[in-house]
């Protein structure tokens, strides 16, 4: 069904993005190297304690931004998996246009405002 995504690499590439200028900022506040942030992002760090250590500059995000690299990783999960851009409620794709603004969305617009009306 990803393969219905015309503009797959380039939403790849903004969430890409956004996950660098977070980690970046971070890297920045904390001391911390952006490359050992990043490859522990992308899963690559076996070694326990740089793992906690990690986690341990993780926290100091405050919980928007923390919720908002969640966000970003799942959703690059999801590329990966080939579920990427499927509406977790109905299972219809999500409009491109609607990724390319938001390439962290979830919901279908139809989903997204049927939720809003309910106040969830
Ligand atoms: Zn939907």
């Amino acid at each position: 069904m990803t393969d219905d995504i015309r503009n797959l690499e380039k939403i790849k590439e903004m969430l890409l993005e956004e996950r660098r200028e977070i980690l970046e900022r971070l890297a920045k506040k904390q001391g911390a190297h952006l490359e050992l942030l990043e490859s522990h992002a992308k899963g690559d760090i076996a070694d326990q304690a740089t793992a906690l250590e990690i986690q341990r500059i993780k926290s100091t995000l405050s919980s928007m931004e923390r919720q908002k690299l969640q966000n970003i990783e799942n959703a690059l999960k999801k590329i990966e998996d080939g579920t990427y851009g499927i509406c977790a409620e109905c299972g219809e794709l999500i409009d491109e246009k609607r990724l390319m603004i938001k390439p962290f969305a979830i919901y279908c617009v139809k989903c997204k405002e049927e939720k809003e009306k309910n106040g969830l």
